[in-house]
């Protein structure tokens, strides 16, 4: 491709780093490669609306949904029948299991079991973390166990598709401490880091980064404190946050050590 015009190129640090490899590698939806926002994502919005979610009312114990949408959650004929063993199951999306159509979820799901693509593991994993974490928040779970495959069968397959699944359920934490977690990263690999942290304080932990680059800081944080001398000199949300005034802070010509007021309170 011959790009006639230099200027419509845009310079990677009027981007950052992550929208300068989005705009070199568009994100694409994972069934029909229509254009996506965030490269983890698994579908667009047309084929995300296809998947029918797992919703209430269903059964408490095998997860699954009726398809009479009235009405309270309930057993099913066959768990009333014989109580499974487990205690509760969840269920994430259902898809059409005839052959003869089309379907964003089977096929992607197809592809990730049978077709040894590990790399949609990931975020059919995410999708699945979100849309079941009404179930997760429910439960303090002390392990995730993946269901594991009979060795002639892994040698087979390749890999166990529910490790995969399962680490990206389990990356959950509570609290995450990063201390200039992309020092010495390239570009590819420093979004990655990037887009972790924000997958995780998405998903409701709490962040505590730590950079001396101010630029990454102010797109990935939500609240900035700046530290001078082993001190904490100046607290601020990112969207009052001064480049100039940060940069008096970090070198200690200005002190706006934060009361408790401003350093714990809740913003109003
Ligand atoms: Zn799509
Ligand atoms: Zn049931």
């Amino acid at each position: 491709m011959k790009v006639e015009n230099s200027s419509f190129i845009p310079h990677p640090s009027s981007l950052g780093f992550g929208r300068w490899l989005d705009w070199l590698y568009p994100p694409r939806c994972r069934f029909c490669r229509a254009s996506v926002f965030d490269a983890d994502e698994c579908f667009c919005r047309s084929c995300r609306e296809r998947i029918r979610r797992v919703t209430h009312p269903l059964c408490p114990s095998c997860g699954r949904p009726f398809l009479d949408t009235s009405g309270d959650d309930h057993l099913c004929g066959k768990c009333i029948a014989r109580r499974p063993h487990f205690v509760r199951a969840c269920a994430w999306a259902c898809y059409p299991t005839e052959d003869g159509e089309e379907h964003p979820l089977r096929e992607v799901v197809q592809r990730f079991k049978y077709g040894r693509k590990v790399s949609l593991g990931k975020p059919l994993g995410r999708l699945m973390a979100v849309d079941c974490r009404e179930f997760f928040d429910e439960r303090a779970l002390d392990v995730i166990l993946p269901v594991p495959l009979h060795p002639k069968r892994l040698r087979w397959r390749g890999f166990n598709q529910s490790v995969i699944l399962a680490r990206e359920i389990g990356r959950r934490p509570r609290l995450l401490l990063a201390a200039q977690p992309t020092r010495g990263l390239d570009p590819g690999a420093t979004r990655f880091v990037i887009e972790q942290v924000l997958a995780l304080r998405d998903a409701g932990a709490a962040v505590l980064y730590v950079s001396t680059e101010l630029e990454e800081v102010l797109a990935v944080a939500d609240r900035i404190g700046v530290m001078c001398g082993g001190r904490l000199v100046g607290m601020m949300w990112r969207d009052e946050a001064d480049l100039g005034r940060i940069g008096l802070m970090m070198a200690g010509a200005l002190d706006e050590t934060p009361d408790a007021e401003r350093l714990y309170g809740v913003r109003g």
